[in-house]
């Protein structure tokens, strides 16, 4: 359907070389997109453009290095244009009980999920506004509702980053620029396995908590990007679409 295309687009992934990003930028790309990955390794990057096909690109950066931003996105779009679309989908994780958390562990992910999840959002929405649209979508988690175990830093800046998308949409609305998050739940990808360490009784017990039975594959999220990203979206801004499963309403 016409509505869904995203033909004549520009879509910009980080970590869109790997897992959840991966699949969201094959699906943004199956909708017409192009697509530009981003990530800290080139190798990973270089291989997934070439498997890509025309119109991807890919550019080295890791987000965390705030200041560099706003020349990486001037980059982006004197070499292949203005960018429509933004997935904030770089993120990174880590188990363990709050209180052996040091202050360098809280803070290194704090600065992927939030600080830097805020800068490029900043740099890339000024120039949306300029262009009067453009669509943004979060990646964000069920750790940013519920009390879950050991993920102290990560369930914080997930928190965070769903507060942020209220007040940007508030801001950015008046210039028809849309800012969405989606919320997985259990998807298979090597940030679940870790989480899970291959034990498995949480797996177990994660399966009992979805009530549609199964792990969410990376594709479920592609799509929903999609959506958010499209026409189909034009009303849609400032909400978290939970991708899960129904855990958000049997957990
Ligand atoms: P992966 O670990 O598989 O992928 C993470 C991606 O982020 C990689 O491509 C990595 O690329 C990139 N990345 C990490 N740090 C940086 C950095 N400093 N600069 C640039 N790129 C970076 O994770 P997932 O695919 O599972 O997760 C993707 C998103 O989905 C995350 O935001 C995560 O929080 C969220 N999520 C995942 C869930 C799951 O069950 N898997 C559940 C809920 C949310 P590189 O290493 O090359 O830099």
């Amino acid at each position: 359907m016409q509505v869904f295309s995203l033909s004549n687009k520009i879509a910009l992934i980080t970590g869109g070389g790997s897992g959840i990003g991966l699949e969201i930028t094959r699906c943004l790309k199956e909708a017409g997109a192009t697509v530009v990955i981003t990530g800290r390794r080139e190798e990973v990057l270089r291989q997934t453009i070439q498997e890509l096909g025309e119109g991807a690109y890919y550019f080295v950066n890791d987000v965390t290095d705030l200041s560099k931003l706003p020349q990486f996105v001037a980059d982006i779009e004197s070499q292949v244009g203005p960018i429509d679309i933004l997935v904030n989908n770089a993120g990174i994780n880590m188990k363990k009980p709050a209180l052996e958390v040091t202050d360098e562990e809280f803070q290194r992910i704090i600065q992927t999920n939030l600080n830097a999840v805020f800068s490029l959002t900043r740099e890339c929405a000024r120039r949306m506004i300029t262009r009067g649209s453009g669509s943004i979508i979060m990646i964000t988690s069920m750790a940013a509702y519920y009390g879950i175990d050991r993920v102290a830093a990560y369930g914080a800046s997930k928190t965070a980053v769903s507060g942020l998308i209220k007040i940007l949409a508030s801001e950015f609305s008046p210039h028809n620029v849309r800012i969405n998050a989606i919320a997985p739940g259990f998807i298979e990808t090597a940030m679940m396995k870790t989480a899970m360490s291959g034990d498995p009784d949480r797996m177990n017990r994660a399966l009992r908590r979805t009530p549609m039975n199964r792990f969410g594959k990376p594709s479920d999220i592609g799509y929903a990007a999609v959506f958010l990203a499209s026409e189909a979206a034009a009303y849609i801004t400032g909400v978290s679409l939970p991708v899960d499963g129904g855990n958000s309403i049997g957990f």
